[in-house]
């Protein structure tokens, strides 16, 4: 009960990409990159082991972007043809690839990486893939001309990878769906059916993060501007709590988001984000603690497990350790005050 896990990412050492920097280049090329990328797959993997978390990922080390790593392996996406576009609302700019055909998925994606994370933990372990709504909102469209067909053809491509990835032995499948924080009513209209449609047929566990992104300057400023209480997570949840998937991953430490929202979430484990990734401040287990406990008087304590609010990609190596290492120690807190295991 109270399961520690993180989103997904974290820091990628040196000798594999360019340190404290979203979508870094690779330091390497090849063959060598492909054994930096493993060694750096098993460095995150002990490295959660060892501070405690109970549901590992391989700390996204073997792809660049959270988006298009999905896309490599798919036809109808030139990667040469980059076009720079505004995504999340215009809220920034990011060169994307862009799409000249149909969709399709040609092979797998991760099934090589995933393989080998898991055969290196005997904990559970989670994959996460970007979800259909944000893998449309960073793409450059030329082809479908329209976002919902569009995203039904990604949701297919997803669902297969997805399934094969369970057959690889992943515990847990997380789609990463910033944008339903975004496009509220499309989420209604259309996102979730799409998300629906990725996860189909999967047994394993099935989680989505809805979070309001990384901690650059651009979610930064964002935040800012939303005002004293953050409402977004009010129009999804109800939608949600009424979908086939299994989890929500949330963002909850130091956001405006008003904690009475995750009891929309009913029948829904709730992954609490107990850790601010847009702070380099190591919360302490009490603060984590303080969190969960704040949590607990909405969402039902064996349906809660604790995790961060985004990727910890862009820190410091140093800091987004001590951070797994308090989300582990506050978990602890609150489950010895429970009297649970
Ligand atoms: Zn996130």
């Amino acid at each position: 009960m109270l399961e520690t896990t993180i989103t997904g990412s974290l820091p990628k050492p040196a000798w594999l990409a360019k340190p404290e920097v979203l979508w870094a280049p690779w330091a390497l090329e090849g063959a060598a990159l492909e054994e930096a990328q493993q060694d750096a797959v098993l460095v995150a993997i002990k490295e959660q082991e060892a501070a405690g978390i109970d549901i590992v990922t391989d700390g996204e080390q073997v792809r660049q972007h959270f988006v298009h790593g999905f896309l490599a392996n798919l036809s109808g996406i030139d990667f040469n043809k980059r076009k720079t576009i505004g995504i999340r609302a215009d809220r920034y700019k990011v060169e994307c690839p862009t799409v000249t055909g149909p969709l399709k998925r040609t092979h797998s994606v991760h099934k090589n990486g995933v393989a080998f994370a898991v055969q290196h933990t005997a904990r559970k372990f989670k994959f996460t893939l970007p979800g259909p709504m944000t893998i449309v909102d960073t793409i450059a469209d030329e082809y479908y001309g329209d976002r919902v067909k569009m995203a039904l053809a990604l949701a297919e491509a997803l669902n297969e990878e997805a399934l094969e990835l369970e057959r690889c032995g992943v515990d847990t499948i997380q789609f990463d769906e910033p944008a339903f924080n975004v496009y509220l009513d499309e989420v209604r209209e259309w996102g979730i059916a799409a998300l629906e449609r990725a996860a189909l047929g999967l047994r394993c566990t099935t989680t989505v993060h809805i979070c309001y992104g990384y901690g650059i300057k651009a979610n930064n400023d964002w935040k800012a501007s939303l005002g004293d209480e953050w409402r977004q997570y009010e129009k999804t949840f109800p939608h949600l709590a009424a979908s086939k998937i299994d989890q929500v991953s949330l963002e909850c430490m130091h956001s405006r988001v008003p904690a009475s929202l995750m009891g929309l979430l009913k029948g829904k484990d709730v992954h609490v984000g107990v850790i601010d990734v847009a702070s380099n401040t190591v919360e302490t287990p009490e603060e984590v603690a303080a969190v969960l406990r704040e949590a607990m008087k909405y969402v039902p304590v064996e349906r809660m497990l604790a995790s961060t609010n985004c990727g910890m990609a862009p820190m410091p190596r140093n800091v987004a350790y001590a951070k797994l290492r308090a989300i582990a120690a506050g978990a602890a807190l609150v489950r010895e005050e429970l009297g649970i295991k």
